[in-house]
This record gives C-alpha cells, structure tokens and sequence, in this order.
C-alpha cells in the first residue's frame, strides 16, 4: 500500500483508463459489448450470472460476449469452484480488466490502424492528375507541371492550348481518402488518452486486487466474490509474481508508446506537406478531403467501415 497521495494518484489513473475504455469499446463495438463493459468497469469485477442478472440477457449470450472481448484483450476472465451449503460445487466465472494488458490492447490496435492508414494513404495519396476536356488528353501531376501558364494561375493543354481541369475520374480513390481521414480523426481521441497515460504509472489488476474495489451488483448474488484460496497459491507460485508482470507491463507500454508517436508525427508531417502543397496548387485545387472532417458524428462510422 502506498502513501495516501499514491493511492489518489492510482486512483486517478484507473478512472482514466476506464475513460479510454469505454471510449474504445463504443467506437469498435456494438451495444451489447458496451453495457457488458461498461457494467464490469462499474462494478470492478462481476460473476457471469450476475452481469446475466444486471442486463437482462441470457447466460450464453453473455459468455460469447465477454469470450470476444477476451479474444480482444479488453477483458479477462477468472473461474474458481464454489460450493453452497447443501449444493454441490460449480465453477463460478468472473470477469474483470486487466489494466496493463487492455491498454496494450488498445495500442496494438491503434498501431494496426495508423501503420494501415499510412499505407493506404501513400497509395491513395497519389495526385489525380488533369485532363484536356478537348482532346481528352490526360496528364499526370508531374507532367501538369511543366504546362503552367504564363501567370501560372492554369495548366494548359500542351496540344490544344486548351486549359486543364482536374481528372476526377477516380472517385472511388476520393472516397477511400474521405473514410481514411474521418478514421484518423476518430483514432485521435483514443491516442490523446493513451500518451496522458504513457505518462502515469499503471497498476496491475488482479482477480484478487479487482475483489478489493468491488461494488456488490446484488443482494442476492450466489457468487463469492471472494478468491479461491488454492487460486491463490497457484498464482504466488506462477510464473508472474505482481512485480514481474508490473515490470513486463512497463516495458512493452514504453516500445509501443514509441511508434505511436512516431506515426502520429510522421502524420503531421505529410498534413504539413499536403498543406504546402495546396498552396502551391491554388487554382488547381486537391480534392478535399483533408478538410472535410467529421468531429462530433457518430463513432459507430468506424466499425461500420472497417
Ligand atoms: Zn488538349
């Protein structure tokens, strides 16, 4: 147990990592996935029946819901024998967040979708190029170049002396760069949470550490809510003691929070370009898409799309 200021301090760190969780799951899930989460954040930790209990859905319901967040590693899961008086035993499931693991979910994710981005956005990126509407003649960005007139204000058609209007003949490539662009601004927020983290030291949460800060879901819950003592014992003489896994945390939360910045600056850096860009080409203007943004819609575009 740390000084009173640590555990405010932990405490503070904990409510933004449920922010950011809630945040992810409502932009890559539908609703059933969000009250399932939404309910364990709230409670801490909580029993299959009782999440069955708290939202009105079906026991299997609930268990494929939580295996695919397991699957996702924003949620895990711990299971223990548990015996009533006058019943024999069953396996009781319960499921919490492991703070460290989740977040190096999210980061594994969020790298998947900046590195597909930049990939996306180099082949997409290409200038459409310009087209003669006399002779039909196209010309790529490149050749465009060398056809600027006097003023420097046109292209002109180096056949017909005609000007130049933008081959807009690839839609579908516009189209990409419109979902490509709306995605990173949707990924924004989930990143300005992860570095104001990166920045916090983030406890590991345990079965056991997750029991402690438990809210009851019930009055008359048939689960323990109480760790298995042999559960226990396994987990002292496991591989992971609690500095071991806090430790392994730490590291790969530091590898990753390198190329998440690297990605988002080299972003910054092909806006500045682009930007640049557009100045030059003032009267034969880009497509756009980069100034087309979508704050404040619905999140539920970037599942929809993916
Ligand atoms: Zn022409």
């Amino acid at each position: 147990m740390g000084s009173l200021r640590q555990q405010k301090e932990d405490a503070k760190v904990e409510e933004m990592i449920k922010d950011l969780l809630k945040f992810v799951v409502r932009a890559f899930f539908s609703s059933p996935y969000i009250l399932v989460l939404d309910c364990i954040l709230f409670h801490s930790v909580l029993a299959e029946e009782d999440i069955s209990h708290l939202l009105g859905l079906k026991r299997p319901d609930i268990r494929s819901l939580c295996s695919k967040l397991i699957e996702e590693r924003l949620l895990s899961s711990h299971s223990q024998p548990e015996f009533q008086a006058g019943t024999k035993g069953v396996r009781r499931y319960y499921y919490f967040v492991k703070y460290p693991e989740a977040i190096d979910a999210i980061k594994w994710k969020v790298h998947q979708l900046v590195t597909k981005l930049k990939l996306d956005l180099q082949e997409n990126s290409k200038p459409q190029g310009y087209l003669c509407t006399t002779c039909h003649t196209k010309y790529s960005q490149l050749d465009a170049v060398s056809l600027l007139n006097y003023d420097r204000t046109q292209f002109i058609c180096s056949l017909c002396d005609e000007p130049l209007i933008e081959d807009d003949s690839n839609k579908l490539s516009q189209v990409k760069q419109q979902n490509l662009s709306r995605l990173m601004v949707q990924l924004e927020p989930i990143i300005t949470y992860l570095k104001k983290i990166d920045d916090s030291k983030v406890e590991e949460n345990t079965f056991e550490l997750a029991l402690t800060k438990l809210i009851p879901p019930q009055n008359n819950t048939q689960a323990y809510y109480r760790a298995d003592l042999q559960a226990q014992a396994n987990a002292v003489n496991g591989i992971l003691n609690n500095s071991n896994s806090r430790k392994a945390g730490t590291n790969s939360q530091a590898t990753l929070h390198v190329n998440i910045t690297t990605a988002s600056d080299e972003r910054a850096q092909k806006e500045l370009q682009i930007k640049q860009y557009e100045e030059k080409m003032k009267h034969n203007a880009l497509p756009e898409w980069h100034e087309q943004s979508t704050i404040g819609k619905s999140l539920g575009h970037l599942r929809d799309e993916e």
